[in-house]
């Protein structure tokens, strides 16, 4: 990817967690490498077509100078996330921000955080099967879409479908949504998790009832495995109560470990789950 870079903008501020640097401020070094096509602007030999670097520079300008931080992270995330929001044509950005008057005894060049960020594409499926479901779901996605991290891009039909594992319980209300975010994937379920129990999810028995249920099904290409989360969802491929709304979203999606598309994995589905007469229309 071709990159535009702006180098050691200098700022004065007043972020850091020192009352005095909060009063007198400093001057800040901002690095920002900005990742976009710049192929057409070269062939065209036209500014449209291209971002400004003044107009990155003066975005960067008015962020610092917006509200104090106290950390260079906080100042670095504002930045990175701002720029992305203010350019769709920027694909990612790398963005340092370098502090060389940091209070700090000893004798030192300067400080600095880099971060990395770009626009991610998550798929998450909602499912409820306690409460007023059908409400439980439309107020999680518009939670989710208020993020300002997030913006909801489309979201399936409701299906119903019978429950998942051995314990008895009602049937479940389920489908998924296309996100995109700037939230790395446990942020993202962290904001998720915070949204469940907003809906006043308690977590009891394990495939129990649930007033609403958020799971990160996919997240652009990644497989990632850590303690607290699996992408892709390890059941998803499955489960059809999964798929089947994926489907009607991007049948050609391809599962990054299974390498088949959300179609495929949908016609080798033998257990089901989703009622034959489902989605929002026809529920109860
Ligand atoms: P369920 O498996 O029925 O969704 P929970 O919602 O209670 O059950 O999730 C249990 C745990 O699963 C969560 O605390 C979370 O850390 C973990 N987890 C692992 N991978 C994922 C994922 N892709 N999406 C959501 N949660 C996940
Ligand atoms: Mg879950």
């Amino acid at each position: 990817m071709d990159e535009i870079r702006i180098d050691n903008l200098k700022v004065y501020a007043y972020h850091g967690v020192l009352e005095k640097e909060r009063k007198d401020g400093q001057f800040f070094y901002i690095n920002a490498v900005l990742s976009l096509n710049l192929q057409r602007a070269g062939i065209l030999d036209d500014l449209n077509a291209s971002v400004s670097y003044a107009d990155v520079c003066e975005w960067i300008i008015e962020m610092m100078q917006e509200k104090k931080c106290l950390l260079i992270e906080a100042v670095a995330e504002k930045i990175a996330i701002g720029i992305l929001k203010r350019s769709e044509q920027i694909m990612a950005i790398t963005l340092e921000v370098r502090k060389p008057e940091a209070p700090i005894d000893a004798e030192f060049e300067s400080v600095s955080v880099c971060i990395h960020r770009k626009r991610h594409t998550a798929y998450v499926a909602f499912g409820s099967n306690e409460g007023d479901s059908i409400n439980l779901i439309e107020t999680g996605i518009a939670a989710l879409d208020h993020d300002p991290m997030c913006r909801v891009v489309k979201f399936s039909e409701i299906y119903r479908s019978i429950p998942y594992g051995e314990v008895k319980q009602n049937d479940f209300y389920n489908g998924i949504m296309e996100v995109e975010t700037y939230y790395e994937p446990e942020e993202l379920l962290r904001m998720l998790q915070v949204i469940e129990n907003e809906q006043g999810r308690v977590r009891t028995v394990h495939w129990g009832p649930r007033t609403l249920d958020l799971d990160i099904i996919f997240y652009d290409n990644l497989v990632y495995d850590s303690k607290t989360l699996q992408i892709p969802h390890p059941d998803a491929h499955n489960r059809d109560f999964v798929l089947a709304p994926m489907n009607s979203l991007e049948p050609n999606y391809r599962h990054p470990l299974l390498h088949l598309t959300v179609a495929e994995m949908l016609a080798n589905i033998t257990d089901t789950y989703v009622l034959s007469e489902t989605k929002s229309g026809s529920s109860n």
